[in-house]
């Protein structure tokens, strides 16, 4: 149920409002403000599919690059049937302040596809996902664009467009995808690095409110990618997930969940539903619990106006982009829960992504450890970051963060000025 907040709120007001926010505080030239606000380019194809039925079947595609300022453009592609200009822009923008944040090289883009992606056969995913890539085949390139998996995307859907461009291309370009398989030059811990570096920052946070993670309680919504190695992660720490959901409602158990079980069941049967010895709950419900850890990790908006006030959770840690609206913020600003922006939580995904691209530039590959290592370092670093400058400017964590991020390619604007 969408509330009238929801239905108004498109993601790219959001984002404006957030620059207008954060360039306040940061005081820059105007000038190099305006630019920030417009997406560098946005390409829209048309993504004509032979559906197994033998229908032609049109979809509608998008690849926006928000900004190259700081390098290749990067960022993941969703298919999703509300997936709309607007919303790939907003996201591409996010991704832009998201790799500003970590000081990793590169600026931020998005894609996807208008599609039902469960109401379609793995054939016709396969088909999609090729055409599309070769219909924003110019586009793309590992010194231009570097497409990632998003939601309802995957390292098959990855590796797919990777053979695709290869294809074209004429020979082996590994580096043009990240999140691809480690077979063909995927990276060890990017499938978890998201939900890792989402546990990453949860540390740091709990260590400045005294919360130990062993024993406390966590709430995650949405089972992805993202949720699910989130939930694996903060178990590891010692902590109990009481409660996880879907699109199609979740599960409640005060003692905790089973999550290394609740996976194998999810994988098998594609449902939380039927899992036994476990309560069903609402989308909802699971944002009310009480518990100290609530992880966002399905889509934008989830926690607005109407169920904020609701929320009894005392750290928030965005592992979904934009998961927030700008009025619950203020709500949950008010109630003194600890928000971790997006921008920073989520980040490991990036992150990784970068080592992965690093890694297949130079063909010479890391372990895992060495990864994990790594990933941590900069996680911890960019939240340090943050947090002094929120309690440096008196802003809350978000406008920290954005401040950091936008901070960073104001800059970067600055000194390379303005072509021609
Ligand atoms: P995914 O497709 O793997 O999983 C999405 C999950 O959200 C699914 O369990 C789905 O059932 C659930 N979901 C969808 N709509 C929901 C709703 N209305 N209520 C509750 N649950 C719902 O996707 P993912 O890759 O895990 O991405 C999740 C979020 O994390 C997105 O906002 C994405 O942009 C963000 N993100 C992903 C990555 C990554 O590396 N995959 C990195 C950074 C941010």
């Amino acid at each position: 149920m969408h509330s009238e907040e929801q239905k108004r709120l498109n993601p790219l007001d959001m984002v404006l409002a957030q620059i207008d926010k954060a360039s306040r505080y940061l005081a820059c030239d105007p000038n190099l403000i305006e630019k920030l606000k417009h997406a560098e380019r946005s390409l829209m194809v048309s993504v004509p599919v032979m559906m197994d039925d033998g229908r032609l079947k049109v979809f509608k595609g998008f690849r926006v690059q928000h900004n190259t300022v700081r390098g290749p453009a990067k960022g993941g592609i969703r298919f999703h049937p509300d997936v709309d200009l607007d919303e790939v822009t907003a996201l591409a923008a996010w991704m832009t302040w998201k790799c500003a944040v970590m000081n990793i090289p590169f600026g931020g883009a998005k894609g996807g596809v208008e599609c039902n992606p469960k109401e379609m056969s793995i054939r016709e995913i396969e088909r999609l996902t090729r055409r599309f890539t070769a219909e924003i085949l110019s586009f793309i390139g590992p010194e231009k664009d570097i497409p990632a998996p998003d939601v309802n995307t995957n390292a098959q859907i990855m590796a797919w467009m990777m053979d695709t461009y290869s294809m074209q291309i004429g020979h082996s370009v590994p580096g043009v995808v990240t999140g691809k398989p480690i077979e063909i030059g995927g990276s060890e811990g990017r499938s978890e690095a998201t939900g890792r570096g989402v546990v990453f920052t949860i540390l740091e946070a709990a260590k400045r409110m005294n919360l130990r993670l062993d024993g406390a309680t966590a709430a995650i919504q949405g089972f992805g990618n993202v949720g699910a190695s989130a939930a694996k992660h903060l178990c590891r720490e010692g902590a109990r997930i009481t409660a996880v959901s879907t699109s199609k409602g979740g599960i409640y158990c005060d003692r905790g969940i089973d999550i290394q079980a609740l996976q194998s069941y999810y994988k098998k049967n594609a449902t939380l539903a039927g899992f036994e010895g476990y309560d069903v709950i609402t989308n909802d419900e699971l944002l009310h619990l009480p518990c100290d850890i609530l992880v966002p990790a399905a889509m934008e908006n989830s926690i607005h106006k109407d169920n904020a006030g609701g929320v009894r959770a005392r750290i928030i840690a965005e592992g979904a982009n934009g998961p927030v609206t700008p009025i619950a913020d203020e709500i949950l600003k008010d109630k003194g829960v600890f928000v971790i922006p997006d921008i920073l939580a989520n980040a490991g995904g990036v992150t990784v992504s970068y080592f992965e691209w690093v890694q297949d530039l130079q063909n010479y590959f890391w372990n895992e450890e060495e990864i994990n290592e790594k990933l941590k370092m900069l996680m911890v670093s960019a939240f340090k970051k943050v947090v002094n400058i929120a309690e440096e400017n008196k802003v809350d964590n978000r406008t920290a963060a954005q401040m950091l991020g936008i901070g960073r390619v104001v800059e970067a604007t600055r000194v390379r000025g303005l072509y021609p």
